[in-house]
Parts: structure tokens; sequence; C-alpha cells
């Protein structure tokens, strides 16, 4: 399932254009918006894809922190759930990765 960022319509998983207001789904679904602001936001070090707790195995085996400019397309086209891929982005902060590591 993608949810349309312009009009929270959602459209299936393989849908290129948001079923109610025609939106290019790779730029303007919730997903891909909050990605982009992630990659452009210079405080976010890498990404972190979370997947819902009843997702299918190959969501659950792509659930990874990626670098920025690594990070796969959601919904997974692989997935095999009957309701479509769940999966979401978290962002991993730069100053979270630091925590435990400096030395007083
Ligand atoms: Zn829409
Ligand atoms: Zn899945
Ligand atoms: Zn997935």
């Amino acid at each position: 399932m993608q949810t349309c960022s312009k009009c929270n319509a959602s459209s299936p998983d393989n849908a290129l254009l948001c079923v109610n207001c025609q939106s290019d789904l790779g730029l303007f679904s919730a997903t891909a918006v909050a990605l982009k602001r992630m990659q452009e936001n210079p405080r976010v070090r890498s990404v972190r894809v979370t997947v819902a707790q009843d997702a299918c195995p190959y969501c659950y085996e792509l659930m990874q922190t990626y670098p920025k400019d690594k990070v796969p397309h959601l919904p997974h086209a692989g997935c095999s759930h009957e309701n479509g891929c769940r999966c979401f982005y978290e962002p991993v902060l730069a100053e979270t990765a630091i925590v435990g590591k400096v030395v007083q």
C-alpha cells in the first residue's frame, strides 16, 4: 500500500500514479517524501528501513540501516504480504551514532 502525500488516498503497491489525484507516487508517496526530507537533512547520517510486525520474510530480510544514497525504494517490489509492503523509513541521526564513543 502507498499513501499519497498530496491527497492521503491509498494506492496499491504497484501503482505508479495516485488512484485519486494522479500524482507520481515515485515522488509524492508518503515514503518517497519522507526519504527525500531525510536525504536533504545533514543531521541524518543514514536511513533505517523498519517493517510492520507481521511483515513478510522478504521485507524482514531488508530491515537494515542504509547509507543515505543507497536506500531501497519503498514499497518493496518483492513483498509477498496480502496487504502489501508497509515498511517505512526512519532517520538515524548523526548525534545518536556518536553516543557511547565519546571519551572524556
Ligand atoms: Zn493523491
Ligand atoms: Zn513484505
Ligand atoms: Zn517492505
